[in-house]
């Protein structure tokens, strides 16, 4: 195997933007490292299933993959407008940040860009050590569902955070109860399997829960929509300046650093920059959407406020949900052609909504490790065996809110990442030279 398979410095899993910003920074920071990632899509789309009209993004523009680190490179959002021919045309637009389809086709741009470096339809399946032999250093064998095989001396993960399915639905295997991850395809599958009758339910309170409820409320293939929030309201996210400071490279320093209490204090204090909330214009457009709806008599939008999922019932003639309202103590039951569960995602640890380490590598975390996975402050995971592991994406809990799920800091935890993993690379040859 080892004969035919070529080995290479560094292998990326997950080409989404956090390894996409990597292959930026490789490219002008360590040139000399051979590279390849592996990206389970067919080809280079940013959150695709969720690419719903009219939406925007949530980071400021200018932080995109590379400008924060350099801001000349050819990579950046304005040099990709520029190259469009449309820096004017998007400057004069009267929006407070781009759209998500103009965002997402930067990332496809770019991802263009590095395409002899990537494997798409390939889904990293195992992770393997491997130990030295026949003049090889020690290092990792990653298969692929299609049975292809990559070597590699050190690698970088960032396949995106795992989605949290809450109870009740956690275990459920109904095609009709699915993750926001799926939304689009998964309406389009409800609406054709219903002759447009479908019957939608929306899981949370999150910025995807209140843009899937005015999504789905809008199509013509839907005949009821109802969002479920335990909430009071769908609650605004905390857009304070003062608290979008979590997204300053400074605060992975001061986040790093804290203890784990601290940390706790500052993540409950600070969830709603990110969590459980939405944008001032997209809960104002809900608010007089359901206003809207009262005034002409209709009732095809409901939201459900204060209310707990007690149960999910799937059934042949639909999804039954049963919610309690936690204040009246009243019970609820309705059912569904979808079930979309705007439930967000996991972080690492051991506590609620987390996971202890990403499953891809669970064969490599040994006991010692199982409680509590060490990250360090250059996203290296000790996982003792001495050939470096990276986590790009996926530690919000040990780096800050900045850290996953967020555009804001991919550049600079690209460089950070690039210059450990270039300085060890190094090191470890010098080791097996001598
Ligand atoms: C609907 C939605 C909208 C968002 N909007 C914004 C926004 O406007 N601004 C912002 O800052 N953040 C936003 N986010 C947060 C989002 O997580 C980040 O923008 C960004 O996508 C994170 O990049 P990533 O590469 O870490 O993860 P992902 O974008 O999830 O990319 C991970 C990639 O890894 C691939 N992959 C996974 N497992 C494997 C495997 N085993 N083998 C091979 N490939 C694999 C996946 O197919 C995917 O392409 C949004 C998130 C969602 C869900």
């Amino acid at each position: 195997m080892s004969a035919l398979t070529p080995m290479v410095d560094v292998l990326g899993i997950g080409f989404g933007p956090a390894n996409l910003a990597v292959a930026i920074a490789l490219e002008e920071l360590a040139p000399h490292l051979s590279v390849a990632f592996l990206e389970k899509r067919l080809g280079p789309f940013w959150q695709p299933n969720m690419l719903l009209p009219g939406s925007d993004i949530q980071n400021h523009p200018l932080r995109d993959l590379v400008t924060p680190r350099n801001p000349r490179s050819r990579y950046s959002f304005t040099n990709f407008l520029f190259e469009q021919g449309r820096l004017y045309e998007h400057l004069n637009l009267p929006l407070h940040y781009p759209l998500r389809a103009e965002y997402a086709q930067y990332v496809s741009w770019v991802a263009g860009l590095f395409s002899d470096r990537v494997s798409y339809g390939c889904e990293a399946k195992a992770v393997e050590l491997v130990q030295p032999s026949e003049g090889m250093e020690s290092h990792y064998k990653v298969t692929c569902a299609d049975g292809r095989v990559r070597l590699a001396r050190a690698l970088i993960l960032a396949p995106g955070r795992t989605p949290h399915i809450p109870a009740p639905f956690d275990g459920l295997a109904d095609p009709r109860v699915r993750h926001l991850n799926d939304y689009l395809p998964a309406l389009a599958e409800s609406v054709a399997a219903t002759a447009g009758q479908c019957r939608v339910a929306v899981i949370g309170g999150s910025q995807s829960a209140v843009e899937i409820v005015l999504h789905a409320s809008e199509q013509s293939g839907v005949r009821d929509v109802v969002g479920f929030t335990r909430n009071f309201g769908y609650r605004q996210k905390d857009t304070s300046p003062f608290s979008d400071e979590v997204y300053f490279p400074a605060f992975v320093d001061t986040f790093y650093r804290a203890s784990p209490e601290h940390k706790a204090r500052l993540r409950r204090e600070l969830v709603h920059t990110n969590y459980s909330a939405a944008d001032i214009d997209v809960l104002n457009q809900l608010y007089v959407r359901r206003y809207e709806q009262s005034l002409l008599g209709e009732s095809r939008l409901q939201l459900r406020t204060c209310e707990e999922i007690q149960a999910c019932r799937p059934s042949p003639s639909g999804v039954e949900i049963e919610s309690r309202h936690y204040l009246e103590g009243s019970h609820h039951r309705q059912s569904f052609d979808l079930v979309i569960l705007a439930t967000g995602f996991l972080d690492l640890g051991q506590g609620d909504r987390q996971e202890p380490f990403p499953p891809l590598l669970a064969p490599l975390v040994g006991e010692q490790h199982r409680g509590e996975l060490a990250i360090g402050r250059d996203y290296q995971i000790d996982l003792a065996n001495g050939v470096p592991v990276y986590l790009n994406g996926l530690c919000e809990s040990s780096h800050g809110m900045g850290d996953a799920g967020s555009f804001s800091l991919l550049a600079l935890r690209s460089k950070a990442i690039v210059e450990s993993l270039a300085a060890q690379l190094a090191a470890s040859e010098h080791r097996h030279d001598a």
